[in-house]
């Protein structure tokens, strides 16, 4: 593998992939190992090569992620919101060699049957791919040594809960070293893979049998010809590229005006137990635990516990599916970033309800069996100001009360679960390739047909490696 500042014009590559991000470097890997010469184009520059959760302690890196926008020098912007709080402040990428995989907090849930059975791709095949995924990925897990927190959920007589599965490794006493295909990337000496870093590209079109890109690569406005391109540029850019497109190829430009866009749902309580009132260390467990949801509910429910100086602190948070509905990513003619304009259904106010009655009836639990009095929590209709987890976290971490338990609820866009743009059974094909094409790819939470309510990276990377492994490299 080697790193690029600038492109040398007699070099020539059998595919090229656009972004050097999650979906990106395991397409890249697959590919290099092959014998096929590779080059990755990644806006970003090289940045600390290694998970930000292995560079500093895990509760700062959260902060970093909250406050992306604020904090973090390698956050991109690459959408407006017409729905505020909705895709707003910290929606956007991670723009460096790696993209979020440096940024992830490993949970590798497998999307539920019911969600993956609406999904046109080979099914079987896809699922045998999983399972090995899957159990790789798991390899990398140390925390399913037993998780303290099911203790409490035990003695509670709170069933149905597990460890929450997580690509993580401790990592010299930072606890944070998380799966990335970088790692295995830069590792290899097999193949070649150039990634070709600072280099924007701005659109794409048809040149003939080659896919041209025009890129920006030190103020300079190149472009490049190749046989066989790769879109893995997160799903807003991955719909950008894709719009682009439209200016040579008259037959899509009214299909790709509006997308389709959607996310996970997430509302949740925080509780501050001051530590005068109880002991609960024995319970305190570097992970979360997790109860999965059925077809009804679409949604899981996490739990974590922490400590700190004064005080535990109890999230207890579900994770839901939006379904693909009203919520567009739009193009405007001026030339502006994207607009994103959340508008949700009824069967997204179902998941809504479903997961309040459970958050309240497993902190109901908790608290007797802790031996507390109760209020009962009432939830702040969703997307309503002053009530995102930011603003929550604040307010516990400020409270003089020996307890307080407050709601809360992540604005859509804002968790990196975005997707669905350019889904697999529309403009996408089976394989994974675009429209009438056999040379143009797209990999990426942009193509799921639907999201169900795991987190999305389990899924991703063995789409990656699928699609790359059965059809790209043929
Ligand atoms: C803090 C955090 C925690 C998360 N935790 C989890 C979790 O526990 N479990 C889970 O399943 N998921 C989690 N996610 C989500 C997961 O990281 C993303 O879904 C995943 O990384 C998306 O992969 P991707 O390849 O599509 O995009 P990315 O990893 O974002 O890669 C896209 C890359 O493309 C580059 N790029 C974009 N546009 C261009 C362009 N025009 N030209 C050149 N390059 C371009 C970007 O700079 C970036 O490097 C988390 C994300 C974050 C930020």
């Amino acid at each position: 593998m080697k790193f690029l500042t600038q492109l040398n014009e007699s070099e020539n590559y059998d595919i090229v992939i656009v972004g050097a991000g999650l979906s990106g470097l395991e397409c890249g890997n697959i590919l290099s190992k092959k014998g096929i010469k590779i080059l990755i184009i990644e806006s970003g520059p090289i940045g600390p090569l290694a998970h930000l959760n292995s560079l500093q302690p895990t509760s700062r890196a959260f902060k970093t992620w909250l406050q992306g926008h604020l904090l973090d020098p390698f956050f991109k912007k690459v959408n407006n919101s017409l729905s505020p709080p909705h895709f707003q402040n910290h929606s956007g990428l991670r723009s460096l060699v790696g993209g979020r995989s440096l940024y992830w907090r490993g949970v590798i849930l497998p999307m539920e049957n019911y969600a993956l059975h609406q999904w046109p791709v080979e099914s079987s095949l896809f699922r045998d791919n999983y399972q090995v995924v899957y159990k790789e990925l798991t390899n990398w897990d140390e925390s399913t040594l037993k998780n303290k927190l099911l203790n409490l959920f035990d003695n509670a007589k709170l069933t149905g809960f597990q460890n929450t599965p997580r690509a993580k490794q401790s990592f010299e006493g930072l606890s944070g070293l998380v799966y990335s295909p970088l790692y295995s990337l830069l590792s290899s000496t097999e193949g070649e893979c150039h990634i070709l870093t600072n280099c924007n590209v701005k659109g794409i079109s048809k040149d003939g049998k080659n896919w041209k890109l025009e890129y920006i690569n030190n103020r300079e406005s190149k472009a490049l010809l190749v046989s066989k391109c790769v879109l893995a540029s997160g799903t807003i850019e991955n719909s950008r590229l894709v719009r682009s497109l439209a200016r040579t190829r008259k037959s899509i430009r009214n299909k790709f005006n509006k997308f389709k866009i959607y996310d996970h749902i997430i509302q949740g309580v925080l509780v501050r137990i001051n530590k005068s009132l109880i002991n609960l260390d024995d319970f305190v467990s570097d992970n979360s635990v997790v109860k999965i949801g059925n077809q009804i509910v679409r949604s899981n429910t996490f739990c974590s516990l922490k400590k700190s100086q004064n005080y535990y602190l109890l999230d207890i948070w579900g994770l839901g599916e939006q379904l693909p509905d009203q919520t567009h990513l739009q193009f405007k003619s001026n030339g502006t970033l994207p607009y994103v304009e959340v508008k949700l259904n009824a069967f997204d106010d179902f998941v809504l309800i479903q997961q309040v009655e459970e958050i309240k009836n497993i902190h109901s639990e908790l608290m007797i069996y802790f031996n507390f009095s109760q209020k009962e929590v009432i939830f702040p209709k969703f997307g309503t100001a002053g009530f995102t987890y930011s603003d929550v976290l604040k307010k516990i971490e400020n409270s003089e009360s020996k307890m307080s338990c407050e709601p809360y609820y992540c604005p859509l866009g804002t968790v990196d679960h975005e997707g669905g743009t350019i889904p697999f059974g529309d403009s996408l094909n089976y394989d994974g390739s675009f429209l009438d094409t056999e040379s143009l790819y797209i990999l990426g939470p942009s193509t799921f047909p639907r999201m169900g309510a795991a987190n999305p990276s389990l899924t991703n990377i063995t789409l990656s490696r699928f699609i790359s492994e059965n059809y790209i490299s043929k």
